[in-house]
């Protein structure tokens, strides 16, 4: 199933904190349907970046769009309704397991009330099926599927930040934000995550965002690049082009 997804568009957004400027009128455009990679050295903004994008964080100035909803300034759950979701840097675990944990993800998207589960009224429990359904082929997607019903507890690192994509998933984006999704993974752990970010976007036709420090991977699987630097956007383009750019070898290298 795949559906049509819309352009974000970031505009001159600056965010200072206490005499710093962690953003300096930052734009770029994800366009609909892309994987697009957000790089640069530690400290350049890109974890404020995402912080904005996702309603955390409260922009000095500047604009970020939707397709035609404006999200600037709007609070975490109007922009993720809106289509927008997002995984975090370091891991934010819950008990359970993985069912449970996508369960979960999808408690923003139920219609039966807490009350009307609990009791087990047939429309309820109708739903509650339906929901467990889906969840099962965000499992699958994430290849999750074969771990289902093992307490995330028992996972490796590299599964359990897969559990994280796919409890982003589980509010179904249009626009997936993920902070350094194959952080502190083996290499077979990074294959398979880039396997599973790819295939998002062939089966569900979603757009990607990703953080990743992991330079390798960033330019097998991005469409584009935009780097970061002090806050500024320093070069944007293809994979190809930004590797050949003075300015980002400059900023990676330090020379
Ligand atoms: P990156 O994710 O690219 O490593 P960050 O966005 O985390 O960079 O940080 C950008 C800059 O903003 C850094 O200098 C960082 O120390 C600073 N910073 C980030 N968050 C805060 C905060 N909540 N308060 C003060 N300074 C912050
Ligand atoms: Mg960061």
């Amino acid at each position: 199933t795949t559906g049509t997804t819309s352009a974000l568009h970031v505009a001159d957004v600056t965010v200072r904190f206490a005499g710093l400027v962690a953003l300096d009128g930052v734009g770029f455009t994800v366009a609909p349907g892309s994987i697009h990679a957000l790089i640069g050295p530690n400290g350049a903004g890109k974890s404020t970046c995402f912080n904005v994008l996702s309603g955390v964080c409260r922009p000095a100035r500047g604009t970020v769009r939707f397709g035609d909803a404006e999200l600037t300034r709007l609070a975490p759950h109007r922009i993720a309704a809106l289509g927008v979701a997002r995984t975090f840097q370091n891991i934010v675990m819950t008990r359970g397991t993985v069912a449970d944990n996508l369960m979960l993800g999808r408690h923003g998207l139920s219609r039966a009330g807490f009350a009307a589960t609990a009791l087990r009224l047939p429309h309820a429990v109708r739903e509650q099926h339906a929901q467990l359904e889906r969840v099962r082929e965000i499992a699958e997607l994430t290849a999750l599927d074969g771990l289902f019903d093992t307490p995330v507890e028992l996972l490796s690192y590299g599964d359990r930040k897969r559990v994280e994509l796919a409890r982003a998933l589980c509010l179904e984006p249009r626009l997936l934000l993920l902070d350094e999704p194959v952080a502190g993974m083996n290499a077979a752990e990074r294959a398979r995550t880039a396997a599973t970010v790819r295939s998002l976007r062939e089966r569900l036709g979603l757009s990607v965002l990703l953080v990743e420090h992991d330079m390798g991977l960033v330019m097998r699987l991005a469409d584009e690049v935009t780097v970061l630097d002090f806050g500024r956007r320093i070069a944007g383009g293809t994979p190809y082009e930004v590797r050949q750019d003075p300015e980002v070898r400059r900023a990676y290298l330090g020379s």
